[in-house]
């Protein structure tokens, strides 16, 4: 199948699209994104994620490159044009092409809109049945994680890292031995207690949108739910732990830096949750 890319107003094959080599997200990664799950052909969360997009082009002050009518139609035609039906959209805003200055370029330059479409397999049934394995390490990132910026070099360096340890996910520590979050997923811990834990929104971490939909529909099961940091010592003493995102739902943790999480198999809380996500997509999130 071929693929096509939106690049500022054109529908262009993958193969020659393109940016000037003087956008402003090439030479400074001054721009910010979005991952939207594309779940039999529909858009999953697309609400949630069109907020989450306008919240971080107001922080960086950047203005829409276009109305948000016109963004809900450009992505419905690429799930068209690209016949996708599971998978993502990767959306992507920069402050627009200009002479390599780090201050705002003067009004008239036009921020660019790039969105590429890409099929995606479900997660391997192995991965789901043994969990994943995490490591911690330093959250070396800046102080506006809430932002979703293009520039994720520490959030590259850490999955990296983690990958050359065998694992799938960096759990991020910060200056108290908090955990954040992961590179890309969002950190949750089930207690002795049965309480389902995660960290609450602030500067330190992006507000997943999975976390999001989790919390409600942990809410609407009646879960026990608490918002509060926790440690990696209290994770491995946790009864579960699981990471959240677009491309993963819920998924359980089972090892953390080697050592097993409670059973050190998937545990019934997150496994529930992840089929409450599944019927939750079915449905039409
Ligand atoms: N934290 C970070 C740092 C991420 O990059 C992501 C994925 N974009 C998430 C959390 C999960 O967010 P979402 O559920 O919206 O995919």
């Amino acid at each position: 199948m071929s693929r096509f890319a939106y690049v500022n107003g054109q529908y262009l094959p993958l193969s020659v699209a393109g940016v000037h080599i003087e956008d402003r997200g090439y030479q400074f990664a001054d721009g910010i994104y979005e991952v939207i799950a594309v779940h039999q052909g529909r858009l999953v969360d697309e609400e949630a994620h069109l907020v989450r997009l306008s919240r971080s082009l107001h922080e960086i002050e950047l203005a829409w490159p276009v109305s948000k009518a016109v963004l809900k139609h450009i992505l419905r035609r690429m799930i068209a044009i690209n016949l996708l039906k599971n998978g993502i959209l990767y959306l992507q805003i920069t402050r627009g092409v200009t002479r390599r200055d780090h201050a705002f370029p003067k009004p008239g330059v036009t921020p660019s809109l790039v969105v590429t479409a890409k099929t995606m397999k479900p997660t391997p049934p192995e991965m789901i049945e043994r969990g994943v394995a995490v490591v911690t390490m330093p959250d070396q990132r800046w102080k506006r994680c809430d932002i979703k910026s293009v520039a994720l070099l520490p959030n590259i360096l850490s999955k990296q890292a983690a990958k050359l340890k065998g694992a799938y996910e960096a759990w991020l520590i910060d200056e108290k031995g908090f955990v954040t979050e992961g590179s890309s997923t969002n950190a949750w811990i089930v207690t002795g207690k049965g309480e389902i834990v995660t960290r609450p929104l602030g500067q330190p971490i992006l507000a997943g949108v999975t976390r999001q939909a989790i919390l409600a529909l942990a809410k609407e099961a009646g879960l026990k739910l608490v918002e509060r940091p926790f440690k990696p010592a209290e994770a491995l003493k946790a009864q579960e732990a699981f990471l959240t995102s677009t491309t993963s739902w819920a998924l359980p943790i089972t090892r953390i830096d080697g050592k097993p999480v409670g059973s050190g198999k998937p545990g019934p809380i997150t496994l529930r949750l992840r089929q409450l996500y599944a019927e939750a997509l079915d449905k039409g999130l």
